[in-house]
């Protein structure tokens, strides 16, 4: 595993990118109501970051040719959806829980965050699913800092979803982000025995980090739809998805996405 450190001013660019996915994701979290579709949104955000200079980092993803990979410009997942989800032509209902990722690159470099709104009125145990989904980002953001392994976050992260009788996605997690969106080290949001015998890093001033806790309200089992995306929760509960892009500082870390 090889993580790459990132300059202060390497990091400032970062900023600049995490800027547009702020702007873009602000943009859909306004439009996000009910009678609206997933493409609608898509439209926007990729109107808002493409109007920004920035390209969007899922369309066709992972090879970027034309016609392959991801469909969309953004990943929208709702309700038992977790991550992944195509936009299209679905009508947005209340209470419905919409989570909105966006990553794009700009001059060079990655910014990759992700919301999620339930649209009102929606029961008070969906608004808790996403106040606990965020808190468990907050959470990580507060506890980062440089000499902490990331087993030192990733335990309290679990800790705090499963002391609310959540669950925790296994199958995907956080990553590297820099040039490229995906880089090492892998990020989880859980602790597991691989992770600590193999994949456990210290923290150091310069890394950047995607840091996205994935939140089911049942139980932490996923399946991949036919559609060969979606990520669907197989007890069909709600789940929630937030992330960030961050920077580890010398005494902490800083958030690349939130508009600064
Ligand atoms: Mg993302
Ligand atoms: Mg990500």
């Amino acid at each position: 595993m090889r993580i790459a450190l990132k300059s202060p001013l390497e990091i400032e660019a970062m900023r600049r990118a995490g800027r547009v996915v702020r702007q873009t994701l602000d943009r859909c979290r306004g439009l996000a109501r009910p009678g609206v579709t997933t493409a609608q949104l898509d439209q926007l955000a990729w109107e808002t970051f493409t109007a920004a200079g920035a390209v969007g980092l899922f369309k066709n993803y992972p090879t970027y040719e034309e016609g392959q990979g991801f469909p969309g410009h953004t990943c929208i997942s709702v309700n038992d959806e977790v991550v992944h989800g195509i936009p299209g032509p679905r009508v947005l209902c209340a209470g419905d829980v919409v989570s909105i990722d966006c990553g794009v690159r700009f001059d060079g470099w990655c910014g990759d965050s992700a919301i999620t709104v339930a649209l009102e009125p929606a029961p008070p145990e969906l608004r808790e699913l996403i106040r606990v989904t965020e808190e468990t980002l907050r959470l990580a953001i507060r506890l980062i800092r440089p000499h902490l392994r990331w087993s030192d976050v990733a335990g309290p992260m679990q800790q705090y979803v499963e002391q609310h009788g959540f669950s925790c996605v296994r199958e995907f997690v956080g990553h590297g982000i820099g040039r490229r969106m995906h880089e090492d080290p892998k990020v989880p949001n859980f602790v597991s025995p691989e992770f600590l015998n193999r994949d456990d890093f210290y923290l150091r001033e310069g890394m950047t980090l995607a840091i996205e806790p994935m939140v089911i309200r049942g139980r932490p089992e996923v399946a991949v739809s036919a559609d060969g995306w979606t990520v669907v929760t197989r007890d069909h509960s709600c789940a929630a998805h937030v992330e960030h892009t961050v920077a580890v500082t010398r005494r902490g870390c800083e958030i690349l996405t939130n508009g600064n």
